[in-house]
């Protein structure tokens, strides 16, 4: 390789560094925690999907440590040579049975759950009608698949309808595919609508809920729970076990032809070592807190609607959120890096978000409270959320 043939990227580097846009990730230094140390300093944490507050409960790191005693660090090969263990197929099992779907399986991430499965079950002939906001992971399977993409406005189901019907034809299939929960907005998919579309055209159904599994609906069980509706009507549930589960990892829960298929011709799958056995036993570890405590979550919605109305009240634009995801809307790049980095100062973190991860002049701060935030955690952040906001003039 010629010495300096990638020197392009230290410009292309000093361009985002200009623009706001670069990422410098800050390094929590212990748990992650309500309130952490991150690069040195002990601040209010408003940064993790940690929702529940079981990345570091004592039953998780005891499962993960027995798990690891018992059966190794590493899983040693991937799923379809030698990687599959028993606490994998268990998780598998309980999961199935939590989103109320006959079969799940287990991936290295929600990422790859998301980006395996849509590149597996659709053809170039195909369709994928997107919901604009969905994320990376869904974005990345659908040109995987070399199907064809059409995105639909935000939300809109009518769109959806459209899109689908425009685009059917003999032979081919089509996919409707939304976020339950979106990432970087905190609102909620209108998925009876949604499904109504997708059976009017014979459509596959898939939901990404990432941020709906142990948040949202009876039990945490998601979207599919939280508006009431068969789970049989929804083909394909996507979950990671890495946000309100607390460790790591991704799922998908439908019929059982769907896992087959995904264990023959799911990439992630067949290409890329499976989970450790530790990560496996947390997980199980998380799922039977969840049930044994569902006071977490309704803990979670108190200090969400707390903190949501306590920005709204001081004045400031938290978008559509419905969800612990409150986004605080900045404006320019420039503008959100300014509010993250003195929130940082008064001991709030709260990371800004920009372009790519959303559009020029949408950037923010997105703010995510858990079920281990005291109202005190809160009420400290919101008077750091005042004065900082009077100083910027976005309140
Ligand atoms: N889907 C959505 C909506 C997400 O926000 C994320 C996490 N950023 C993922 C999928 C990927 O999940 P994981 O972090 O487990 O890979």
């Amino acid at each position: 390789m010629a010495q300096g043939s990638l020197d392009y990227l230290k410009e292309q580097l000093a361009e985002l560094e200009a623009g706001g846009l670069a990422i410098h990730p800050r390094t929590l230094e212990g748990e992650q925690e309500a309130r952490a140390r991150f690069d040195g300093r002990d601040v209010i944490n408003l940064a993790s999907n940690n929702y529940l507050g079981l990345a570091a409960h004592p039953r998780l790191k005891e499962a993960a440590s027995r798990a690891a005693a018992e059966l190794g660090a590493g899983s040693g090969a991937v799923r379809t040579i030698a990687g599959t263990m028993s606490l994998h197929r268990e998780l598998e099992r309980k999961f199935a049975e939590f989103k109320g779907a006959e079969a799940a399986l287990m991936f290295q991430s929600g990422f790859t759950a998301n980006s395996g499965t849509v590149a597996a079950i659709l053809r170039p002939e195909d369709v994928i009608v997107s919901d604009q906001l969905n994320h990376a992971s869904i974005i990345d399977g659908a040109r995987l698949s070399k199907a064809e993409i059409k995105v639909f406005p935000h939300k809109d189901a009518e769109a959806a309808d459209r899109l689908l019907g425009e685009t059917r034809r003999e032979g081919r299939r089509q996919l409707l595919i939304t976020d339950g929960v979106f990432s970087m907005d905190g609102d909620i998919a209108p998925l009876p609508d949604l499904v109504e579309v997708a059976e009017k055209h014979g459509a596959i159904m898939m939901i990404d809920d990432a941020h709906a599994s142990g948040v949202l609906g009876p039990g945490g069980k998601g979207t599919v729970a939280h508006f009431g509706l068969d789970p049989r009507r929804v083909d394909v549930q996507v979950g990671t076990l890495s946000k309100a589960i607390g460790v790591l990892g991704g799922f998908i829960a439908g019929p059982p032809h769907l896992v087959e298929w995904l264990v023959n011709r799911g990439r992630p799958f067949l290409f890329s070592t499976s989970c450790p056995p530790a990560v496996a036993a947390a997980c199980i570890a998380a799922l039977q807190i969840m049930q044994e405590e569902p006071e977490r979550i309704e803990r979670l919605w108190d200090r969400t609607r707390f903190f949501k109305k306590g920005l709204q009240d001081l004045g400031f634009d938290t978008g559509q959120s419905e969800t612990p995801i409150t986004p605080v809307v900045a404006g320019e790049a420039q503008a959100a890096q300014d509010l993250s980095r003195l929130l940082w100062e008064e001991g709030v973190f709260t990371p800004a978000i920009v372009f790519p991860t959303v559009a020029k002049g949408q950037s923010r701060v997105r703010t995510i409270v858990t079920a281990g935030h005291t109202e005190e955690d809160l009420k400290e952040a919101l008077d750091a959320f005042e004065r900082v906001g009077r100083k910027l003039g976005l309140i």
